[in-house]
Order: C-alpha cells, then sequence, then structure tokens
C-alpha cells in the first residue's frame, strides 16, 4: 500500500489536477512502440500536426475507484477500448490493441495508486485516454504518426451536496449529422458543441437536449450524456438512434435494470411528443462522470415540461439504479461477470 497524497478529497470538484504519471506511445512507420510511464506532462509535436490542422483526435474517460474490501479496479475498461477503436476507425487513425489499451490503463493505475481517492471520500481517479494526429498534414488527408496517452487526474462528487435535478433546453441546433460522427467519441463533436453549452448557461439552463437531426422530433442525448427515461408504469425507456454516442453507464444500466432489478426496459426511438404529453415520470443523463444526473424539467421553446419527481430529488427508479451502478463499481453489491476489473 503506497501513502495516499495529503488531498481534500472531498471538497474535489471536477477538474485536471497533474498528477505524478501518465502513458504515452507513439505510432510511427506503421507500428506503436511499446510505450512509456512519464512524469512529463508536456506533449511536444510540430505546428503542422494533424491534430492541430485538422482535428484529427478521439477520447475516452473512466474512472478508477477503490472498493470497500480494499482493492483497486476499474469498469469494463475493455468497452472503453472497443469504443476508441470504433473511433480510430471512423477517423482513419490507427487502433491502439484492445489488449494492450488495458494493460496501458492498468499500468498508469498503478503507478499513479497514491492518486486513487480512498473508499468512501465520494472522489475517484478520473482516466483520460487519448489519441491524436501528430506529424504534419498540410492538404487534407490522415497524419502518418500518432500519439496515444492516457492522463489521470483525481475528481471529486459530480454533484456536491446531492444530486439536485437539473433543467434542460431543446437545442436548435444539431450535435450530429445523419451518417455523420455522433456515435464515435471524436473531439470535434464536442468542439462544435460549445456554443451551444454556452448559450443555454447564458439563458439559465444545465444543458441541451438534442434532438434527431433529420427531423427534429426524436430524443437523441445531451452533450455529453444518454438519456434514460422512465414511464409512469415504472418502465425504463431508452432512445435508440445511430447518431448517439453508445455510453457505457448507459448500457451498464439496461443490463442492471433488466437483469438484476426485474424492471422492463424498451430500447426505441422516442417522441419528444411523448414528453409533451406527459408519459414520463423520471428523466436522467447518464455517464461516466456523473453516472445518473436527474432531469427535473425539460424546456421546448417557451414551455416548462415538468418531471412528476420533481426539482428536488431524485426519483425512485433512478435512485435505484445509481445506488446499484455505484453499489456494483465500489464492491459492495455483485454485479455480472467481468463488470470490475481488479487492477490491485
Ligand atoms: C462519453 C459520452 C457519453 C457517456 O458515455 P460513458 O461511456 O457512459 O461515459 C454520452 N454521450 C456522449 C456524447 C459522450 O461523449
Amino acid at each position: 500500500m503506497v501513502e495516499k497524497k495529503n488531498i481534500d478529497w472531498s471538497s474535489l470538484g471536477f477538474n485536471y489536477q497533474k498528477t505524478d504519471y501518465r502513458f504515452v506511445s507513439n505510432y510511427k512507420n506503421g507500428a506503436w512502440d511499446e510505450g512509456v510511464l512519464t512524469d512529463d506532462d508536456k506533449v511536444v509535436i510540430t505546428e503542422c500536426a494533424g491534430v492541430l490542422q485538422y482535428s484529427q483526435s478521439c477520447f475516452e474517460g473512466l474512472k478508477a475507484y477503490t472498493t470497500k474490501d480494499g482493492h483497486i479496479v476499474t469498469f469494463r475498461p475493455d468497452l472503453n477500448a472497443e469504443r476508441m477503436k470504433n473511433s480510430c476507425e471512423r477517423l482513419e487513425m490507427p487502433v491502439y490493441p484492445v489488449d494492450k489499451w488495458v494493460e496501458a490503463v492498468e499500468k498508469v493505475v498503478r503507478a499513479n495508486e497514491a492518486w486513487v481517492a480512498p473508499y468512501g471520500s465520494g472522489a475517484t481517479l478520473y482516466l483520460r485516454p487519448y489519441m491524436f494526429a501528430s506529424s504534419a498534414v498540410i492538404g487534407v488527408k490522415p497524419a502518418e504518426e500518432y500519439q496515444f496517452r492516457i492522463l489521470t487526474t483525481p475528481v471529486g462528487p459530480y454533484f456536491k451536496g446531492g444530486a439536485k435535478p437539473i433543467t434542460i433546453r431543446i437545442s436548435d441546433y444539431d450535435r450530429a449529422a445523419p451518417h455523420g460522427t455522433g456515435h464515435i467519441k471524436a473531439g470535434l463533436n464536442y468542439a462544435m458543441s460549445l456554443y451551444q453549452i454556452m448559450d443555454a448557461h447564458r439563458n439559465g439552463f444545465d444543458e441541451n437536449l438534442y434532438l434527431d437531426p433529420a427531423t427534429r422530433t426524436k430524443i437523441e442525448e445531451t452533450g455529453g450524456a444518454n438519456v434514460l427515461l422512465v414511464k409512469k408504469d415504472g418502465t425504463i425507456v431508452i432512445p435508440k438512434s445511430p447518431s448517439i454516442l453508445p455510453s457505457i453507464t448507459r448500457r451498464s444500466l439496461v443490463t442492471i435494470a433488466s437483469d438484476m432489478l426485474g424492471m422492463k426496459v424498451e430500447e426505441r426511438e422516442v417522441e419528444f411528443q411523448e414528453v409533451r404529453d406527459g408519459e414520463f415520470a423520471e428523466c436522467g443523463l447518464c455517464g461516466t462522470a456523473a453516472v445518473i444526473s436527474p432531469v427535473g424539467r425539460i424546456f421546448d421553446h417557451g414551455t416548462y415540461y415538468e418531471m412528476p419527481s420533481g426539482m428536488e430529488a431524485m426519483g425512485p427508479v433512478i435512485q435505484k439504479l445509481y445506488d446499484t451502478l455505484t453499489g456494483i463499481q465500489m464492491g459492495t453489491i455483485e454485479g455480472p461477470e467481468g463488470w470490475v476489473h481488479v487492477i490491485d
């Protein structure tokens, strides 16, 4: 057991803080090198690097937790590796092999063990694997060289003082084009969402809810989280569309709901009209950072659609899902085989 850093874990927010080591591997002449752990947090690349000119980059996000019995674990890292593979293939980037990817996660977590928050502190070590084009391109084409890195940073509970329901609004801009890049974790999907998120905040909303870009009638997701709805009879409803980013949290919650909690789950196209018609009792946004953020109301061009769960607390179904998933991650509830990846 290494000695933990002297950090006030409970006061951490969701911010970057430099830790001791990061994993770095370079792709050159058609092959990845072995990769190293380094204390150098600086990236030095040519001014003409593909990432700087044409945004050839993608990323992932996952966390390392300390379980109740003192193990350091990550949650389904193989799915992050697979998803980055899909992102790379869509962006003409070289794939970092899935097994090596998971090994790199293990290495960087072990090297930063002192930064993995203790059990019960509410904090975790956030891991940010990412890849970018590092060699020069001036004509529009993929670069020849790439860098894959994993940085780590301790983060606090996403919600300080409990998960207060948020207000989201229907966006008049689109997040993803039909047949575009919405289903992969490309940095460019976030660059073009920054105006919308700032505009939402300027107008007093927490997040944007994007509808399907072709017809603007069906619910897709928010800028960085998938949507989960609960019908009045307790059925979980998950919007389905080829331009939604396949959230690992959401996929896990679906399994938990149907296989562990015996809930009914529908994965299908969801018309926004169903919200207008008052079909839903609860709504939440899911992703690694927040697990589930409850949504209290949705603003649609002048009209608020309130969830019966209200603006004070999570609804009971979302609370149950939240408790079960975090229980699995923290080792107090047994989850499906292979979900918890023990590192130490
Ligand atoms: C990363 C991301 C999510 C959440 O995915 P998780 O695997 O659950 O962290 C949802 N939507 C978008 C657009 C994302 O980029």
